[in-house]
């Protein structure tokens, strides 16, 4: 067990060392995805980083129990409780039911995020499975004082809070700029502008599709509550780490917080890890912007999805990565050579544990630092240029992608299959090249003969008359 884990910590601005509320054991939710639009290759490399972290506190020992939320209710296009209703829209788009779309789209976010190497969440669990634990929660929230009715709405009341920016950085505030900004209107119920909505019977939309019963009226769920209540389902009152985009640090985590403890009545949870955007050329990666770039139509133009996490991971995920085709070629390139490389080991020597052992070491200390995955990836090319055993580094690359997850060995097996294959197609060619010489030969057509050895000449084998017969070789 490797105690010295260290992570950014958006809520105390620096590095932390993870220390669980349960020895040897993390507790971690990750907010999903709202499933109303395909998750473009942004919101992936979010995903990806989190994986990587799992599997990194697998790595050195951890006992690892994450949650994962779909949101298939309540998120509306504004973060802020304003807009349309997601759902809703998505299936006024496409002229299905907001179930039907929720579903095509639950199916397709895992297509893709499977394809990128991602292990699953110990716990998926859809908004609309967990309505009685919003609405028990709404009811504490009131009986607290912490929320309020207006026009038909239950709100959070931001005002009751000592510290409602919790982040208190730029971040928060810039973001509530944006906010101010996008709002397409303005809330006259919330008696303070952060409030937000806990409960909605007041649909402004009239097809809302997904209603339930409640002590305040037929409606449905604000976005934020779901997290809170879904983690704590599975999490129970006290979590470890929190995982998301930079995206929800404002106002999704702050509100996260806001009523999670204000329910509790303590601190709820301790790190929260956010990774940072994906940028293309014309700036932040977003659905709004027309065709959705997503994992599967990068595998449709012939990209394997392993090499985009190859990409993320070359990364740190605190820095935003810049995406072009350019340098997903260049990565293509780069993922190629490593395979080769790693194909051209031979399965032979012996095993020296000691050295695996020692790689296994450094290389936590890539994946502890914050979660360097770059470091980590320089170390693997490290150990292809060590001394030792062929042997000792396929035990430490297989043991290395256990965090990594580019399927190197198989890969590599995959390569040298292939490789296999194209040495007896020209093997054959060759060997039926020599005979058709010797015929010609025999017949004492010495123009075709010679030319037959040019013609493999031409095709880069050199062949050579001895007294065992010919011989042949690649130049
Ligand atoms: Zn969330």
């Amino acid at each position: 067990m490797n105690n010295n884990f260290r992570i950014y910590n958006t809520a105390s601005r620096q590095v932390e060392t993870i220390v669980p509320n349960e020895a040897g054991k993390i507790a971690m939710y990750t907010c999903g995805p709202t499933v109303y639009h395909y998750a473009h290759i942004g919101n992936i490399r979010t995903y990806i980083m989190q994986d990587a972290l799992v599997k990194a506190l697998e790595y050195v020992g951890y006992d690892v129990k994450r949650v994962m939320n779909i949101t298939d209710v309540g998120h509306l296009s504004s973060d802020g409780d304003t807009g349309e209703d997601k759902m809703v829209k998505g299936a006024q788009r496409e002229n299905k039911t907001v179930m039907e779309i929720a579903k095509y789209y639950t199916d397709a976010f895992f297509n893709d995020f499977d394809a990128v190497g991602n292990k699953r969440p110990d716990v998926i669990e859809p908004a609309t499975n967990c309505i009685p634990e919003f609405i028990h929660m709404v009811e504490v929230l009131l009986e607290k004082g912490y929320a309020y009715l207006a026009g038909g709405n239950v709100y959070f009341d931001t005002s009751k809070l000592d510290d409602y920016y919790v982040f208190s950085s730029a971040v928060e505030k810039e973001a509530l700029q944006i906010g101010v900004r996008d709002d397409v209107e303005a809330d006259d119920n919330k008696k303070n502008a952060t409030d937000f909505v806990l409960w909605f019977t007041k649909s402004k939309f009239e097809d809302q599709a997904l209603k339930w019963d409640s002590p305040w009226g037929v409606g449905y769920p604000g976005w934020h509550i779901e997290c809170s209540c879904i983690s704590m389902k599975h999490l129970g009152e006290y979590m470890d780490i929190h995982c998301g985009g930079v995206d929800n640090i404002f106002p999704h985590h702050t509100n996260e917080i806001a009523q999670s403890e204000a329910y509790l009545g303590h601190k709820w949870c301790n790190y929260w890890f956010h990774s940072n955007h994906l940028n293309d050329q014309s700036g932040k990666m977003s659905k709004s912007k027309g065709a959705v770039l997503t994992v599967s139509v990068l595998k449709d133009k012939g990209y394997n999805p392993l090499v985009y996490r190859f990409f993320c991971l070359q990364s740190h995920y605190r820095k935003p990565l810049v995406f072009s085709y350019e340098n997903l070629d260049n990565t293509v390139a780069a993922y190629n050579k490593l395979v080769k490389k790693i194909a051209e080991l031979k399965n032979d020597g012996t095993k020296d544990d000691a050295v695996v052992a020692a790689y296994h070491d450094k290389f936590a200390d890539c994946i502890t630092d914050d979660l360097n995955t770059s470091n980590a990836i320089t170390l693997l090319y490290e150990v292809l240029k060590d001394g030792c055993s062929d042997a000792t580094k396929l035990a430490v690359i297989a043991d290395f992608d256990r965090v990594l997850s580019l399927d190197l060995i198989n890969a590599a097996t995959a390569s040298k299959e292939e490789a296999t294959e194209v040495d007896s197609e020209l093997e054959a060619y060759v060997l039926d090249a020599i005979a058709r010489r010797a015929n010609a030969k025999k017949a004492k057509d010495f123009a075709t003969a010679d030319a037959i050895r040019d013609e493999l000449l031409n095709k880069g084998i050199e062949i050579k008359d001895t007294r065992e017969g010919v011989q042949w070789k690649k130049l």
